[in-house]
C-alpha cells in the first residue's frame, strides 16, 4: 500500500507565503510578537529559532523579553500585563517550560485574549466548545490542518485521540467533533489502546511516549499525526513507531518535519489575525 507522508516543512512554507501577502496588505502597520523567555532551556531554545525564522519570513517582528530563571510568578505577570496595555505589542507568546513552581496556566491565563496567540486563555480555550475560536491553539489547528491535507473525510470518520491534555489533545477530539467525525478519546486510563486505535479512520497521538503506537495498532490505510516529539538517543521521534507505521497507514505526519512546522506557521497566522485581519 503506498503511503502519503505529510509534509510538514513543505506545506509550512506554503502557508507562510500566504501569511507574508496577508501581513504586506497591512503595509507599514507594525506587526510585533512578544515572547516571553523565563531561564535558558535547550529544547525551547530550538522551538524558539524556529518561531524567530518564521516571523522573519512571514514579516512579523518576534520581540525577546528574557527573565532570569529566578523570576516567580509575580515578575512574569509584571511584564504580561504591561505588554497586554502596550499597543506596540500584537501578539505575547510565554514559552515553556517554565520554572518549577510557576504554573503555565496562570502565567498564560493572564495574557489579554485579543494577544493570546496561541490560543491558551480561558476565553479562547472555552470558544473550542462552540467552534474554533479565532485565536485557537495552534497545535490543534495544526493537527486539523494535517488531516485535512491528506484528503480524508471528516464527516462520519471514526476519529481517535491518543492524550487528553488542554492544549493539544482536548482542543483536536473538540474540533474533530465540531467536523462530525466520531470521536473516542484515549488517556492513562485507556485499558485497551490497540482496541481503540485499530478501528480509527484518523489516528492522532499526542502523548509523548516513544513508539506508543506501532504498526499493528493502525487500521491499514489510515490518517496518522503524529504530534509527539521525543528527544532519544536516536534523534527527534514520535509517539507512533514511523518504519512500522509506513507498512500500513494510508498517510502519516513525520517527525520531526510534520505537524511541528505547521504549529509555528499557525503562531504566526494567529498573530496576524489578532491585527484583525481576515484570514
Ligand atoms: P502532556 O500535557 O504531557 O499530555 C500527555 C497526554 O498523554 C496526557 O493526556 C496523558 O494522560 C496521556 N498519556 C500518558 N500516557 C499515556 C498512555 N500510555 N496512553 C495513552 N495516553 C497517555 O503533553 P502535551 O503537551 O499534550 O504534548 C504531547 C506530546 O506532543 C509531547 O511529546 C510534546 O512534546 C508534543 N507536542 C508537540 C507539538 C508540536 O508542535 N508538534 C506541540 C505541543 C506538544 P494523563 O493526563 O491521564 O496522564
Amino acid at each position: 500500500m503506498s503511503v502519503d507522508i505529510l509534509d510538514g516543512r513543505e506545506t509550512a512554507s506554503k502557508i507562510r507565503a500566504r501569511l507574508r501577502a496577508a501581513r504586506e496588505s497591512l503595509g507599514d502597520r507594525p506587526v510585533n510578537l512578544y515572547s516571553i523567555e523565563v531561564g535558558e532551556n535547550p529544547a525551547a531554545e530550538v522551538y524558539l529559532r524556529n518561531q524567530k525564522r518564521a516571523a522573519r519570513d512571514v514579516g512579523i517582528e518576534l520581540i525577546e523579553r528574557r527573565l532570569p530563571a529566578t523570576a516567580d510568578t509575580g515578575a512574569i505577570l509584571e511584564v504580561v500585563h504591561a505588554l497586554n496595555e502596550d499597543p506596540d505589542a500584537t501578539g505575547i507568546i510565554v514559552q515553556r517550560p517554565l520554572p518549577l513552581g510557576v504554573e503555565a496556566r496562570d502565567v498564560q491565563g493572564a495574557i489579554d485574549p485579543h494577544k493570546d496567540v496561541e490560543g491558551m486563555t480561558p476565553m479562547n480555550m472555552g470558544s473550542v466548545l462552540y467552534r474554533e475560536p479565532r485565536l485557537a491553539p495552534c497545535t490543534a489547528s495544526a493537527a486539523i490542518y494535517m488531516i485535512q491535507r491528506s484528503g480524508v473525510d471528516f464527516e462520519g470518520a471514526e476519529a481517535v485521540v491518543v492524550g487528553h491534555s488542554e492544549i493539544v489533545g482536548k482542543p483536536i477530539a473538540m474540533f474533530l467533533l465540531h467536523r462530525l467525525s466520531t470521536v473516542t478519546v484515549c488517556h492513562i486510563g485507556t485499558r485497551n489502546l490497540k482496541h481503540h486505535t485499530r478501528r480509527a479512520d484518523i489516528l492522532v497521538v499526542a502523548v509523548g511516549k516513544p513508539k506508543l503506537v506501532t504498526g499493528d495498532m493502525i487500521k491499514p490505510g489510515a490518517v496518522v499525526i503524529d504530534i509527539g516529539i521525543n528527544s532519544t538517543k536516536d534523534g527527534l521521534v514520535g509517539d507512533v513507531d514511523y518504519a512500522s507505521a509506513l507498512e500500513v497507514a494510508g498517510a502519516i505526519t513525520p517527525v520531526p518535519g510534520g505537524v511541528g512546522p505547521i504549529t509555528v506557521a499557525m503562531l504566526m497566522r494567529n498573530t496576524l489575525r489578532a491585527t484583525g485581519l481576515e484570514i
